[in-house]
């Protein structure tokens, strides 16, 4: 369990009784209240299984209504909930730690409505993001995030996440796009924020508060989006790089080269690659190389657009900045190459067990703690990094046998001393969860903590949502 894994002690919440189990199936029908112990057990462990809650009961509402009611009622009764969407996240902040109540979104998944002319989609929070996507699609629109968990994760789990993603270099972050939300407080009231406009500077911009808070200041039930224009032409280029300086005058390059058509910009080291083709199953379409790019491009006219791509692929291999590549506009080879990318994050776990990091560097700090973690780590487990190079943010996955604690003590906290050193964020995208709190103070002062404390305190007085997740308890952030 988590609790013991992490040394973490239960707060002083009510204690479910088969009373509440029965107003709950009052509220909603009894299939969408679980209790089974096995019908409960996959909502309470996380996709890396590295947390394990011992939650009793899932709720599974159907309506901002029924959210409304679970919550009013747990807030009168002091029963902690965990809100939950496609449980993909990957700092243990979808699953619980004690006993919370989990209220998954799963059944709201309608779509509302979509204007095809400003690109305004309303939905509920609890639509799969690659649902959205293929609806759009066919009102010639895309989702403007995408993620290698889109299958899976929700919208309302994106939002709370503030997921970042593949094409945040073209497309902007949720703070961006996310038009209004309706979302529910602690104490049930209904937060209505649900505009679809792009300007509205009436006061303070509340939806702010939910994107990114991971379930601890309301239950997200309603989304409204801004979905930017499909694509008519996408072009994909997979390059083989020297070394990591090289790589980095080729962003550089690709910026000013391929300007607005650039939509993304990854990067894998070698162990990345040849890790994630021998764990799956691929085939790399390059051979070996030290780093490996992954340039999109997002444009209107397929023979401009590719050109563009081949002229700066020739350009580059004469400069030595590309050793070897590949450029395609058919969309079942773009497909396969976007596959091998996507699949470094969980290829990893069919050794054993990943330690995963997700932090922001300054890019000419980018690639130096994956070598700093290397010779710390020594033989005990394979350090790789990839990630989104165009928002400077990193991910390195440390693979091993099995999770351990010695090994766990040589990293932690060690990457986020190396990670504020530089002025790096300890968590770009995946948020702080469960598994960072203790460590936030690296990357937020404590005004800015003291403020967060007074909005928790504000929005969730009796601290129901999400407990043990993003704030440390005051003693942590008292440390000097
Ligand atoms: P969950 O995992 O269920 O929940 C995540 C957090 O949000 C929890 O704290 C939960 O309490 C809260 N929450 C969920 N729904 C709600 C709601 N309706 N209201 C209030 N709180 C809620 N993340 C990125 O940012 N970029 C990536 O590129 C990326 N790639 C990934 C690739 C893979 C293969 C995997 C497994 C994960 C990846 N992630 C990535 C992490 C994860 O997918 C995202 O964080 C995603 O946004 C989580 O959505 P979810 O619906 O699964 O949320």
């Amino acid at each position: 369990f988590s609790s013991e894994k992490y040394a973490v002690k239960r707060k002083n919440f009510g204690i479910l009784k088969s009373a509440d189990v029965e107003y709950f199936k009052s509220v909603l029908s009894e299939d969408r209240v679980l209790t089974d112990e096995s019908d409960v057990l996959p909502f309470n462990i996380d996709w890396i299984k590295n947390c394990r809650g011992q939650s009793k009961i899932v709720l599974k509402p159907k309506t901002t209504d029924e959210v409304s009611q679970i919550l009013s009622y747990c807030n009168k009764n002091r029963l902690a909930v965990c809100p939950q969407g496609g449980n993909t996240g990957l700092v243990g902040g979808s699953v619980p730690v004690f006993d919370e109540i989990v209220i998954n979104l799963v059944h709201m998944n309608k779509i509302i409505s979509l204007d095809d002319i400003s690109g305004a989609l309303v939905c509920e929070a609890g639509c799969i993001l690659e649902n959205l996507d293929n609806y759009v699609r066919d009102h010639n629109l895309i989702m403007p995030l995408d993620l290698g968990a889109k299958g899976s994760c929700h919208i309302g789990g994106n939002i709370s996440t503030n997921a970042g993603g593949l094409r945040l270099l073209r497309y902007g972050n949720l703070h961006g796009s996310v038009l209004g939300i309706e979302a529910v407080k602690a104490d049930g009231t209904v937060v209505d924020c649900l505009r679809t406009l792009k300007k509205d500077n009436t006061g303070y911009h509340l939806k702010h508060l939910f994107i990114g808070s991971e379930g601890t200041l309301g239950v997200v039930t309603k989304v409204a989006i801004h979905c930017p224009a499909l694509p008519k032409a996408v072009s994909l280029g997979f390059f083989g790089v020297e070394n990591f300086e090289n790589l980095l005058k080729l962003y550089k390059s690709a910026k000013s080269s391929l300007g607005e058509i650039l939509s993304a910009f990854e990067m894998a080291d070698n162990k990345s690659i040849s890790l994630t083709v021998e764990n799956c199953k691929l085939s790399n379409p390059i051979g070996d190389y030290p780093f490996y790019v992954l340039i999109e491009t997002h444009g209107s006219d397929e023979t401009h657009d590719s050109e563009k791509l081949n002229r700066f692929l020739s350009q580059e291999m004469e400069s030595g900045l590309i050793l070897d590549g590949t450029v395609t506009s058919e969309p079942a080879k773009i497909k396969n190459i976007w596959h091998i990318r996507e699949s470094i994050a969980g290829a990893g776990l069919i050794n054993g067990y990943v330690f995963k990091y997700d932090v922001s560097l300054p890019l000419r700090n980018y690639y130096d703690l994956v070598l700093t973690l290397r010779t710390r780590v020594g033989d005990r487990a394979r350090v790789y990094g990839y990630g989104h190079v165009g928002d400077g943010n990193i991910h390195i996955n440390v693979s091993a046998s099995k999770y351990s604690k010695e090994l766990y003590a040589i990293l932690e906290p060690f990457i986020y001393e190396e990670v504020a050193k530089v002025g790096g964020s300890i968590s770009a995208e995946h948020g702080v969860g469960f598994r960072k709190p203790q460590f936030i103070h690296y990357s937020k002062d404590k005004t800015a903590l003291q403020l967060m404390r007074d909005l928790k305190q504000s929005m969730d007085p009796n601290g129901i949502l999400n407990p043990y997740k993003v704030l440390p308890d005051v003693p942590d952030i008292e440390k000097d």
